[in-house]
Protein backbone atom coordinates (compact mmCIF):
# COMPACT_ATOMS: atom_id res chain seq x y z
CA UNK A 1 0.00 0.00 0.00
CA UNK A 2 1.70 3.38 -0.68
CA UNK A 3 1.72 5.67 1.99
CA UNK A 4 -0.43 8.79 1.74
CA UNK A 5 1.08 12.48 3.19
CA UNK A 6 -2.35 13.61 5.35
CA UNK A 7 -0.87 17.13 3.96
CA UNK A 8 -0.92 16.20 0.52
CA UNK A 9 -4.36 14.36 0.03
CA UNK A 10 -6.63 16.71 -1.66
CA UNK A 11 -3.64 19.04 -3.16
CA UNK A 12 -1.43 16.70 -5.22
CA UNK A 13 -3.63 17.02 -8.65
CA UNK A 14 -5.11 18.64 -10.68
CA UNK A 15 -8.82 18.87 -9.83
CA UNK A 16 -10.06 21.69 -9.63
CA UNK A 17 -12.41 20.85 -6.69
CA UNK A 18 -9.82 19.41 -3.76
CA UNK A 19 -12.88 16.72 -2.45
CA UNK A 20 -12.40 15.13 -5.89
CA UNK A 21 -8.96 14.56 -5.39
CA UNK A 22 -10.02 13.13 -1.62
CA UNK A 23 -12.24 11.45 -3.60
CA UNK A 24 -9.75 9.42 -6.04
CA UNK A 25 -7.67 8.88 -3.34
CA UNK A 26 -10.95 6.76 -2.06
CA UNK A 27 -11.54 5.29 -5.18
CA UNK A 28 -8.02 4.34 -5.42
CA UNK A 29 -8.16 1.90 -2.08
CA UNK A 30 -11.31 0.28 -4.00
CA UNK A 31 -13.89 0.30 -0.78
CA UNK A 32 -16.48 -1.56 0.31
CA UNK A 33 -19.54 0.49 -0.16
CA UNK A 34 -21.31 2.15 1.63
CA UNK A 35 -17.93 4.03 1.70
CA UNK A 36 -17.54 5.16 5.42
CA UNK A 37 -16.84 8.79 5.93
CA UNK A 38 -16.05 10.16 9.90
CA UNK A 39 -15.41 12.90 12.03
CA UNK A 40 -15.23 13.75 15.36
CA UNK A 41 -14.85 15.40 18.67
CA UNK A 42 -15.08 15.40 22.19
CA UNK A 43 -17.88 17.18 23.23
CA UNK A 44 -15.29 19.44 25.95
CA UNK A 45 -17.33 22.36 25.36
CA UNK A 46 -19.21 24.88 23.13
CA UNK A 47 -18.67 23.55 19.39
CA UNK A 48 -17.58 26.43 17.73
CA UNK A 49 -16.29 26.87 13.50
CA UNK A 50 -13.18 25.25 13.55
CA UNK A 51 -15.35 22.11 14.93
CA UNK A 52 -17.54 22.36 12.36
CA UNK A 53 -14.64 21.51 9.83
CA UNK A 54 -15.53 17.65 10.87
CA UNK A 55 -18.35 17.76 9.64
CA UNK A 56 -18.59 20.11 6.43
CA UNK A 57 -14.97 18.80 4.51
CA UNK A 58 -16.25 14.99 4.87
CA UNK A 59 -19.59 16.65 3.77
CA UNK A 60 -18.12 17.76 0.16
CA UNK A 61 -16.10 14.76 0.01
CA UNK A 62 -19.26 12.74 0.12
CA UNK A 63 -21.15 14.08 -2.00
CA UNK A 64 -18.75 14.21 -4.73
CA UNK A 65 -18.52 10.12 -4.16
CA UNK A 66 -22.23 9.94 -4.34
CA UNK A 67 -22.10 11.67 -7.51
CA UNK A 68 -20.26 9.23 -8.77
CA UNK A 69 -22.65 6.28 -7.85
CA UNK A 70 -21.39 5.45 -4.60
CA UNK A 71 -23.09 4.48 -1.51
CA UNK A 72 -21.57 6.58 1.43
CA UNK A 73 -22.50 6.77 5.07
CA UNK A 74 -20.80 10.03 6.83
CA UNK A 75 -20.52 9.25 10.87
CA UNK A 76 -19.41 11.82 13.62
CA UNK A 77 -18.14 9.85 16.77
CA UNK A 78 -18.86 11.97 19.71
CA UNK A 79 -15.86 11.22 21.82
CA UNK A 80 -17.82 11.35 24.81
CA UNK A 81 -16.11 8.89 27.00
CA UNK A 82 -13.14 11.06 27.06
CA UNK A 83 -12.65 12.70 30.81
CA UNK A 84 -12.91 15.99 31.54
CA UNK A 85 -10.06 17.78 31.98
CA UNK A 86 -10.48 21.38 32.55
CA UNK A 87 -13.17 23.35 33.00
CA UNK A 88 -14.09 25.85 29.73
CA UNK A 89 -14.80 29.59 29.99
CA UNK A 90 -17.34 29.51 28.35
CA UNK A 91 -20.78 26.88 27.66
CA UNK A 92 -23.78 27.34 25.35
CA UNK A 93 -27.15 26.76 26.08
CA UNK A 94 -29.18 25.00 23.45
CA UNK A 95 -31.10 27.90 22.36
CA UNK A 96 -27.18 29.35 21.48
CA UNK A 97 -27.02 31.43 23.87
CA UNK A 98 -23.35 31.61 24.79
CA UNK A 99 -22.59 32.14 28.72
CA UNK A 100 -19.67 32.15 31.27
CA UNK A 101 -19.11 30.06 33.79
CA UNK A 102 -20.68 31.80 36.43
CA UNK A 103 -24.21 31.26 35.17
CA UNK A 104 -23.96 28.13 35.85
CA UNK A 105 -22.73 25.61 38.78
CA UNK A 106 -19.34 25.86 38.31
CA UNK A 107 -18.62 24.34 41.83
CA UNK A 108 -20.53 21.46 40.86
CA UNK A 109 -19.21 20.77 37.47
CA UNK A 110 -15.05 21.57 39.00
CA UNK A 111 -16.01 17.73 41.20
CA UNK A 112 -16.43 15.94 37.67
CA UNK A 113 -13.21 16.78 36.42
CA UNK A 114 -11.53 13.16 35.88
CA UNK A 115 -15.06 11.63 34.84
CA UNK A 116 -16.10 10.70 31.13
CA UNK A 117 -18.21 13.74 29.57
CA UNK A 118 -21.21 11.07 29.52
CA UNK A 119 -21.15 10.84 33.65
CA UNK A 120 -21.35 14.56 34.27
CA UNK A 121 -24.42 16.18 34.84
CA UNK A 122 -25.57 18.47 31.89
CA UNK A 123 -25.32 21.83 33.47
CA UNK A 124 -28.46 23.20 31.99
CA UNK A 125 -30.29 20.32 32.54
CA UNK A 126 -31.53 19.54 29.38
CA UNK A 127 -30.02 16.75 28.08
CA UNK A 128 -28.88 13.25 29.78
CA UNK A 129 -24.97 14.28 30.00
CA UNK A 130 -22.87 16.92 29.73
CA UNK A 131 -21.33 15.16 26.78
CA UNK A 132 -24.92 14.47 25.63
CA UNK A 133 -25.41 18.57 25.58
CA UNK A 134 -22.80 19.72 23.40
CA UNK A 135 -23.12 16.85 20.93
CA UNK A 136 -25.95 17.46 20.63
CA UNK A 137 -25.56 21.48 19.84
CA UNK A 138 -23.56 20.20 16.79
CA UNK A 139 -25.70 17.83 15.95
CA UNK A 140 -27.81 20.73 15.56
CA UNK A 141 -25.46 22.27 13.95
CA UNK A 142 -25.18 19.91 11.31
CA UNK A 143 -28.83 20.22 10.74
CA UNK A 144 -29.13 23.48 10.17
CA UNK A 145 -26.14 23.31 7.52
CA UNK A 146 -28.30 20.44 6.16
CA UNK A 147 -25.71 17.67 6.28
CA UNK A 148 -26.61 14.01 6.59
CA UNK A 149 -24.86 12.76 9.01
CA UNK A 150 -25.28 10.09 11.75
CA UNK A 151 -24.25 10.73 15.60
CA UNK A 152 -22.36 8.02 16.99
CA UNK A 153 -21.60 7.83 20.98
CA UNK A 154 -18.50 6.22 22.15
CA UNK A 155 -19.82 5.70 25.09
CA UNK A 156 -22.79 3.97 23.28
CA UNK A 157 -20.46 1.96 21.46
CA UNK A 158 -18.81 1.18 24.34
CA UNK A 159 -21.36 -0.14 26.70
CA UNK A 160 -22.98 -2.04 24.10
CA UNK A 161 -20.28 -3.80 23.77
CA UNK A 162 -18.75 -3.15 19.80
CA UNK A 163 -15.24 -2.52 21.31
CA UNK A 164 -15.23 -5.70 23.04
CA UNK A 165 -13.52 -6.92 19.95
CA UNK A 166 -11.01 -4.32 19.60
CA UNK A 167 -10.45 -3.90 23.37
CA UNK A 168 -9.56 -7.95 23.76
CA UNK A 169 -7.19 -7.64 20.88
CA UNK A 170 -5.23 -5.09 22.32
CA UNK A 171 -4.97 -6.37 25.63
CA UNK A 172 -4.03 -9.90 23.99
CA UNK A 173 -1.41 -8.43 22.19
CA UNK A 174 -0.18 -6.18 25.17
CA UNK A 175 4.21 -6.36 23.97
CA UNK A 176 2.92 -5.15 20.28
CA UNK A 177 0.88 -2.64 21.21
CA UNK A 178 3.40 -1.17 23.82
CA UNK A 179 6.33 -1.88 21.42
CA UNK A 180 4.08 0.27 18.67
CA UNK A 181 3.02 3.05 20.60
CA UNK A 182 6.49 3.36 22.93
CA UNK A 183 8.15 4.35 19.63
CA UNK A 184 5.82 7.48 19.94
CA UNK A 185 5.19 8.31 23.19
CA UNK A 186 7.79 8.13 26.29
CA UNK A 187 5.47 7.58 28.89
CA UNK A 188 5.13 3.45 27.43
CA UNK A 189 6.79 1.41 30.06
CA UNK A 190 6.87 -2.23 30.54
CA UNK A 191 3.95 -1.27 33.00
CA UNK A 192 1.77 0.38 30.45
CA UNK A 193 -1.43 -1.21 29.51
CA UNK A 194 -3.18 0.29 27.09
CA UNK A 195 -6.83 0.59 28.92
CA UNK A 196 -8.40 3.19 31.22
CA UNK A 197 -11.10 1.56 33.95
CA UNK A 198 -13.69 3.22 35.41
CA UNK A 199 -13.40 4.12 39.23
CA UNK A 200 -16.79 2.28 40.51
CA UNK A 201 -16.08 4.71 44.11
CA UNK A 202 -15.83 8.25 42.07
CA UNK A 203 -16.30 7.42 38.71
CA UNK A 204 -12.71 8.97 37.48
CA UNK A 205 -10.84 7.04 34.97
CA UNK A 206 -7.95 5.70 36.01
CA UNK A 207 -4.62 4.39 33.85
CA UNK A 208 -3.39 2.53 36.38
CA UNK A 209 -4.36 -0.89 35.65
CA UNK A 210 -2.77 -3.85 38.11
CA UNK A 211 -3.76 -6.78 36.47
CA UNK A 212 -5.97 -8.11 32.95
CA UNK A 213 -7.78 -11.74 33.02
CA UNK A 214 -8.82 -11.93 29.62
CA UNK A 215 -10.34 -15.36 30.31
CA UNK A 216 -12.92 -13.87 33.19
CA UNK A 217 -13.07 -10.20 31.20
CA UNK A 218 -11.81 -8.76 34.64
CA UNK A 219 -9.76 -5.69 34.93
CA UNK A 220 -8.21 -4.85 37.92
CA UNK A 221 -7.09 -1.02 38.72
CA UNK A 222 -6.15 1.40 41.31
CA UNK A 223 -7.76 4.68 40.99
CA UNK A 224 -5.00 6.70 41.13
CA UNK A 225 -3.99 10.20 40.21
CA UNK A 226 -3.89 11.99 36.57
CA UNK A 227 -1.83 14.96 34.69
CA UNK A 228 -4.12 16.29 32.96
CA UNK A 229 -1.97 19.51 31.90
CA UNK A 230 -0.20 21.74 34.54
CA UNK A 231 -3.14 20.26 36.59
CA UNK A 232 -3.00 16.85 38.59
CA UNK A 233 -6.59 15.13 38.86
CA UNK A 234 -6.59 13.30 42.30
CA UNK A 235 -7.66 9.52 42.12
CA UNK A 236 -9.95 8.03 45.11
CA UNK A 237 -6.93 5.62 45.45
CA UNK A 238 -10.12 2.86 45.47
CA UNK A 239 -8.97 -0.95 44.03
CA UNK A 240 -11.32 -2.14 42.22
CA UNK A 241 -12.17 -5.13 39.11
CA UNK A 242 -14.01 -3.35 35.71
CA UNK A 243 -15.19 -5.48 33.24
CA UNK A 244 -14.16 -4.42 29.27
CA UNK A 245 -16.89 -1.96 28.77
CA UNK A 246 -16.11 -0.25 32.18
CA UNK A 247 -13.76 2.25 31.05
CA UNK A 248 -11.90 2.58 27.46
CA UNK A 249 -9.23 2.67 25.27
CA UNK A 250 -6.53 5.26 25.35
CA UNK A 251 -7.17 7.96 22.65
CA UNK A 252 -4.06 5.96 20.77
CA UNK A 253 -5.97 3.14 20.51
CA UNK A 254 -9.40 4.28 20.59
CA UNK A 255 -8.84 6.14 17.35
CA UNK A 256 -7.49 3.18 14.91
CA UNK A 257 -10.67 0.89 16.91
CA UNK A 258 -13.00 3.49 15.41
CA UNK A 259 -11.62 2.88 12.32
CA UNK A 260 -11.61 -0.96 12.41
CA UNK A 261 -14.83 -1.15 14.03
CA UNK A 262 -16.64 1.53 11.90
CA UNK A 263 -14.94 0.40 8.76
CA UNK A 264 -13.61 4.22 8.07
CA UNK A 265 -12.19 5.01 4.80
CA UNK A 266 -11.64 8.33 4.86
CA UNK A 267 -10.81 11.33 7.69
CA UNK A 268 -10.18 14.71 7.55
CA UNK A 269 -8.28 15.79 11.07
CA UNK A 270 -6.75 19.18 11.98
CA UNK A 271 -2.71 19.37 12.44
CA UNK A 272 -2.81 18.54 16.00
CA UNK A 273 -3.35 15.00 15.47
CA UNK A 274 -1.38 15.42 11.92
CA UNK A 275 1.72 15.21 14.15
CA UNK A 276 0.21 13.63 17.04
CA UNK A 277 -2.23 10.68 16.87
CA UNK A 278 -2.36 10.60 12.91
CA UNK A 279 1.60 8.87 12.67
CA UNK A 280 0.84 6.44 16.27
CA UNK A 281 -2.16 5.82 14.66
CA UNK A 282 -1.17 4.43 11.16
CA UNK A 283 1.53 2.21 13.26
CA UNK A 284 -1.49 0.81 15.60
CA UNK A 285 -3.85 0.29 12.87
CA UNK A 286 -1.62 -1.67 10.77
CA UNK A 287 0.58 -3.51 13.40
CA UNK A 288 -1.76 -4.19 15.92
CA UNK A 289 -4.85 -4.22 14.57
CA UNK A 290 -3.90 -5.56 11.21
CA UNK A 291 -6.02 -3.21 9.45
CA UNK A 292 -5.80 -0.15 6.47
CA UNK A 293 -5.80 3.50 8.03
CA UNK A 294 -8.08 5.06 6.11
CA UNK A 295 -7.55 8.16 3.31
CA UNK A 296 -6.51 11.38 5.69
CA UNK A 297 -6.18 14.50 5.10
CA UNK A 298 -5.15 17.53 7.34
CA UNK A 299 -7.48 20.66 7.47
CA UNK A 300 -5.62 24.20 8.40
CA UNK A 301 -6.82 26.03 11.37
CA UNK A 302 -9.31 29.58 11.28
CA UNK A 303 -8.54 32.40 13.21
CA UNK A 304 -11.59 34.22 14.24
CA UNK A 305 -11.65 38.00 13.35
CA UNK A 306 -7.49 37.14 13.40
CA UNK A 307 -7.63 35.65 17.36
CA UNK A 308 -7.13 31.69 17.00
CA UNK A 309 -10.30 30.45 17.72
CA UNK A 310 -10.53 28.26 21.14
CA UNK A 311 -13.23 26.69 23.30
CA UNK A 312 -11.29 27.25 26.71
CA UNK A 313 -10.27 30.92 26.25
CA UNK A 314 -14.18 31.61 24.96
CA UNK A 315 -12.74 32.81 21.85
CA UNK A 316 -15.50 31.10 19.91
CA UNK A 317 -18.08 31.50 17.28
CA UNK A 318 -21.03 29.12 16.96
CA UNK A 319 -22.92 27.85 14.00
CA UNK A 320 -26.01 29.60 15.32
CA UNK A 321 -24.07 33.08 15.63
CA UNK A 322 -22.86 32.97 12.38
CA UNK A 323 -26.75 32.00 10.70
CA UNK A 324 -27.53 34.95 12.38
CA UNK A 325 -25.19 37.15 10.06
CA UNK A 326 -25.43 35.01 6.45
CA UNK A 327 -27.17 32.43 4.88
CA UNK A 328 -26.08 29.12 5.29
CA UNK A 329 -24.76 28.59 1.43
CA UNK A 330 -22.65 31.36 2.27
CA UNK A 331 -21.61 29.12 5.01
CA UNK A 332 -21.18 26.15 2.97
CA UNK A 333 -18.93 28.39 0.59
CA UNK A 334 -16.68 28.76 3.65
CA UNK A 335 -15.69 25.23 4.25
CA UNK A 336 -15.79 24.72 0.26
CA UNK A 337 -12.04 26.75 -0.22
CA UNK A 338 -8.95 24.82 0.27
CA UNK A 339 -8.57 23.71 3.29
CA UNK A 340 -5.23 23.42 3.26
CA UNK A 341 -4.69 27.02 3.42
CA UNK A 342 -5.06 28.53 7.04
CA UNK A 343 -8.27 31.44 6.96
CA UNK A 344 -9.31 34.39 9.27
CA UNK A 345 -13.19 34.16 9.60
CA UNK A 346 -13.83 37.98 9.87
CA UNK A 347 -17.13 39.04 11.30
CA UNK A 348 -15.46 42.21 10.90
CA UNK A 349 -15.15 42.02 7.03
CA UNK A 350 -18.07 39.48 6.86
CA UNK A 351 -19.50 41.25 3.58
CA UNK A 352 -16.33 40.53 2.17
CA UNK A 353 -16.99 36.59 2.32
CA UNK A 354 -20.65 37.38 1.27
CA UNK A 355 -19.64 39.01 -2.07
CA UNK A 356 -16.93 36.73 -2.74
CA UNK A 357 -20.19 33.82 -2.60
CA UNK A 358 -22.55 36.25 -4.27
CA UNK A 359 -19.43 36.38 -7.47
CA UNK A 360 -18.99 32.72 -6.81
CA UNK A 361 -22.86 32.11 -7.80
CA UNK A 362 -22.77 34.47 -11.03
CA UNK A 363 -20.28 32.71 -12.44
CA UNK A 364 -22.04 29.74 -12.14
CA UNK A 365 -24.77 31.17 -13.62
CA UNK A 366 -22.62 32.62 -16.59
CA UNK A 367 -24.09 35.85 -14.99
CA UNK A 368 -20.10 36.96 -15.46
CA UNK A 369 -17.12 36.23 -16.79
CA UNK A 370 -13.92 34.57 -14.97
CA UNK A 371 -10.52 36.73 -15.75
CA UNK A 372 -12.42 39.62 -15.91
CA UNK A 373 -9.98 40.65 -13.07
CA UNK A 374 -7.49 37.76 -12.36
CA UNK A 375 -4.59 36.49 -13.63
CA UNK A 376 -5.62 33.43 -16.49
CA UNK A 377 -4.87 30.40 -14.96
CA UNK A 378 -6.77 31.39 -11.67
CA UNK A 379 -9.67 32.60 -13.52
CA UNK A 380 -9.80 29.12 -15.21
CA UNK A 381 -9.55 27.49 -12.24
CA UNK A 382 -12.18 29.78 -10.91
CA UNK A 383 -14.42 28.84 -13.50
CA UNK A 384 -14.11 25.33 -13.05
CA UNK A 385 -14.25 25.51 -9.75
CA UNK A 386 -17.96 26.74 -9.80
CA UNK A 387 -19.02 24.55 -12.20
CA UNK A 388 -18.36 21.76 -10.64
CA UNK A 389 -18.82 22.57 -6.74
CA UNK A 390 -21.77 25.40 -6.68
CA UNK A 391 -25.10 22.73 -7.03
CA UNK A 392 -23.34 21.04 -3.39
CA UNK A 393 -23.83 24.29 -1.14
CA UNK A 394 -27.41 25.05 -2.49
CA UNK A 395 -30.56 22.89 -2.11
CA UNK A 396 -31.69 23.40 -5.40
CA UNK A 397 -30.16 25.47 -8.41
CA UNK A 398 -32.66 28.44 -8.82
CA UNK A 399 -31.20 30.48 -11.37
CA UNK A 400 -34.19 33.44 -10.50
CA UNK A 401 -32.53 33.65 -7.21
CA UNK A 402 -31.70 37.30 -5.91
CA UNK A 403 -29.09 38.47 -3.87
CA UNK A 404 -29.04 42.19 -2.58
CA UNK A 405 -25.92 43.12 -2.48
CA UNK A 406 -24.41 42.78 1.53
CA UNK A 407 -23.49 46.27 2.15
CA UNK A 408 -26.79 47.44 0.80
CA UNK A 409 -28.66 44.96 2.95
CA UNK A 410 -26.76 46.28 5.36
CA UNK A 411 -27.73 50.46 4.60
CA UNK A 412 -31.47 48.63 3.97
CA UNK A 413 -31.51 47.29 7.42
CA UNK A 414 -31.07 51.35 8.70
CA UNK A 415 -34.92 51.26 8.70
CA UNK A 416 -37.25 48.86 10.37
CA UNK A 417 -40.27 49.45 7.64
CA UNK A 418 -40.57 46.26 5.55
CA UNK A 419 -41.90 47.77 2.80
CA UNK A 420 -39.66 50.63 2.61
CA UNK A 421 -36.46 48.34 2.45
CA UNK A 422 -38.63 46.74 -0.50
CA UNK A 423 -39.40 49.31 -2.45
CA UNK A 424 -35.78 50.90 -2.18
CA UNK A 425 -34.33 47.67 -3.45
CA UNK A 426 -36.52 47.92 -6.45
CA UNK A 427 -35.81 51.35 -7.02
CA UNK A 428 -32.05 50.91 -6.54
CA UNK A 429 -32.58 47.70 -9.13
CA UNK A 430 -31.62 45.11 -6.91
CA UNK A 431 -34.89 43.54 -7.18
CA UNK A 432 -36.05 42.62 -11.22
CA UNK A 433 -39.16 43.82 -12.02
CA UNK A 434 -40.82 40.07 -12.72
CA UNK A 435 -39.02 38.87 -9.42
CA UNK A 436 -41.08 35.30 -7.99
CA UNK A 437 -42.26 36.25 -4.22
CA UNK A 438 -40.29 33.68 -2.96
CA UNK A 439 -37.07 34.68 -4.49
CA UNK A 440 -38.12 38.68 -3.12
CA UNK A 441 -38.71 37.40 0.19
CA UNK A 442 -35.45 35.21 0.39
CA UNK A 443 -33.34 38.55 -0.94
CA UNK A 444 -34.84 40.69 2.00
CA UNK A 445 -34.23 38.20 4.43
CA UNK A 446 -30.59 39.12 3.77
CA UNK A 447 -31.11 42.59 5.70
CA UNK A 448 -32.23 41.34 8.44
CA UNK A 449 -29.11 39.49 8.67
CA UNK A 450 -26.80 42.34 7.89
CA UNK A 451 -28.67 44.34 10.49
CA UNK A 452 -27.73 41.46 12.67
CA UNK A 453 -24.56 41.97 11.98
CA UNK A 454 -24.36 46.10 12.50
CA UNK A 455 -25.54 45.27 15.47
CA UNK A 456 -22.65 42.82 16.26
CA UNK A 457 -19.82 44.58 15.06
CA UNK A 458 -21.51 48.44 15.47
CA UNK A 459 -20.25 49.25 12.65
CA UNK A 460 -20.98 52.48 10.00
CA UNK A 461 -24.34 50.26 9.85
CA UNK A 462 -25.87 50.42 13.18
CA UNK A 463 -27.56 53.90 13.01
CA UNK A 464 -31.37 54.31 12.18
CA UNK A 465 -31.57 56.05 9.06
CA UNK A 466 -34.38 58.67 9.34
CA UNK A 467 -35.77 58.12 5.60
CA UNK A 468 -39.68 58.25 6.11
CA UNK A 469 -39.79 62.38 6.74
CA UNK A 470 -36.93 64.87 7.18
CA UNK A 471 -36.07 65.46 11.09
CA UNK A 472 -37.35 68.75 12.42
CA UNK A 473 -34.05 71.29 11.64
CA UNK A 474 -33.67 74.75 10.82
CA UNK A 475 -30.19 75.72 9.35
CA UNK A 476 -28.49 78.91 8.69
CA UNK A 477 -28.33 80.06 5.07
CA UNK A 478 -24.54 79.22 5.17
CA UNK A 479 -25.13 75.88 6.25
CA UNK A 480 -27.81 75.64 3.53
CA UNK A 481 -25.76 76.43 0.80
CA UNK A 482 -22.91 73.85 1.68
CA UNK A 483 -24.98 71.20 1.78
CA UNK A 484 -26.47 71.70 -1.63
CA UNK A 485 -22.81 71.67 -2.60
CA UNK A 486 -22.48 68.69 -0.96
CA UNK A 487 -25.65 67.49 -2.64
CA UNK A 488 -24.09 68.37 -6.00
CA UNK A 489 -20.92 66.09 -5.52
CA UNK A 490 -23.13 63.72 -4.75
CA UNK A 491 -25.18 63.70 -7.86
CA UNK A 492 -22.57 63.93 -9.98
CA UNK A 493 -21.51 60.30 -8.92
CA UNK A 494 -18.41 61.34 -6.04
CA UNK A 495 -16.98 58.48 -4.37
CA UNK A 496 -16.38 58.45 -0.66
CA UNK A 497 -13.16 59.90 -0.38
CA UNK A 498 -14.80 63.06 -3.03
CA UNK A 499 -18.38 62.83 -1.07
CA UNK A 500 -15.88 63.75 2.42
CA UNK A 501 -13.57 66.05 0.10
CA UNK A 502 -15.80 68.30 -0.48
CA UNK A 503 -18.04 67.85 2.84
CA UNK A 504 -14.33 70.20 4.30
CA UNK A 505 -14.30 72.03 1.13
CA UNK A 506 -17.95 73.40 0.97
CA UNK A 507 -17.57 74.48 4.89
CA UNK A 508 -14.85 76.58 4.22
CA UNK A 509 -16.40 78.26 0.83
CA UNK A 510 -19.27 79.35 2.66
CA UNK A 511 -17.25 80.22 6.36
CA UNK A 512 -19.17 76.97 8.00
CA UNK A 513 -17.20 75.36 10.62
CA UNK A 514 -16.21 71.96 9.80
CA UNK A 515 -18.02 70.27 12.74
CA UNK A 516 -20.84 72.44 12.41
CA UNK A 517 -21.20 71.35 8.58
CA UNK A 518 -20.53 67.51 10.06
CA UNK A 519 -23.55 67.87 12.76
CA UNK A 520 -26.11 69.22 10.30
CA UNK A 521 -25.68 65.93 8.16
CA UNK A 522 -25.95 64.13 11.06
CA UNK A 523 -28.74 65.94 12.06
CA UNK A 524 -30.36 65.63 8.57
CA UNK A 525 -29.74 61.81 8.57
CA UNK A 526 -29.71 60.38 11.97
CA UNK A 527 -31.28 63.04 14.17
CA UNK A 528 -27.64 62.63 15.90
CA UNK A 529 -24.91 64.89 16.28
CA UNK A 530 -22.88 62.13 15.48
CA UNK A 531 -22.37 59.19 13.20
CA UNK A 532 -20.54 57.16 10.95
CA UNK A 533 -17.43 58.97 8.52
CA UNK A 534 -19.91 60.68 6.49
CA UNK A 535 -18.84 60.96 3.05
CA UNK A 536 -17.65 57.02 2.42
CA UNK A 537 -21.52 56.39 4.16
CA UNK A 538 -23.61 58.76 2.02
CA UNK A 539 -21.92 57.17 -1.14
CA UNK A 540 -22.85 53.80 0.40
CA UNK A 541 -26.42 55.02 0.26
CA UNK A 542 -29.77 55.20 -2.75
CA UNK A 543 -28.07 58.87 -4.11
CA UNK A 544 -31.31 60.17 -5.04
CA UNK A 545 -32.06 60.18 -1.45
CA UNK A 546 -29.26 61.38 -0.57
CA UNK A 547 -29.64 64.15 -3.09
CA UNK A 548 -33.19 65.08 -1.73
CA UNK A 549 -32.18 64.88 1.84
CA UNK A 550 -29.02 67.17 1.42
CA UNK A 551 -31.40 69.73 -0.31
CA UNK A 552 -34.18 69.28 2.52
CA UNK A 553 -36.77 68.17 0.10
CA UNK A 554 -37.54 65.09 1.70
ZN1 LIG B 1 -28.67 20.14 27.52
ZN1 LIG C 1 -11.87 6.52 42.39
Amino acid sequence: MTELDPYEVGRSSDRAFWADAVADAIEARDPDEPIVIKGGVSPSGVPHLGHVNEIMRGYFVAAVLRERGHEVRQVFTSDDRDRLRKLPRRLADLDGNVVGLGEVDAGALGRNLGKPYTDIPDPFGCCDSYGAHFTEILRQDAERLDVPIEFVSNTDRYESGEFDDAIEHVLANQDRAREVLGQYQAKVDEDYVPFQAQCSECGHLTEEITDVDLEAGEIEYVCADVEAGEETIEGCGHEGTASLREGKLPWRFEWPAQWDVLGVDFEPFGKDHAEGSWPSGVDIARNVFDIEPPVPMVYEWFTLDGEALSSSSGNIVTVEEVLELLEPEVLRYFFLKDPTTARDFSIEDLDQLVDEFDRFERLYFGEIETGDDRAGELATQEGELAARAYPMLVGEVQPERIRIPYTFAAVLGMTDDADLREEIARREGHIPEDAPEWAVENALARVERAREWARRTDNEFNYELKRESIPSVEFDAATTSALEDVADVVEEGGNGEEVQAEIYEAADRHGVAVADLFAAGYRLFFDLEEGPKLGPFLAKLDRAFVVDRLRQER
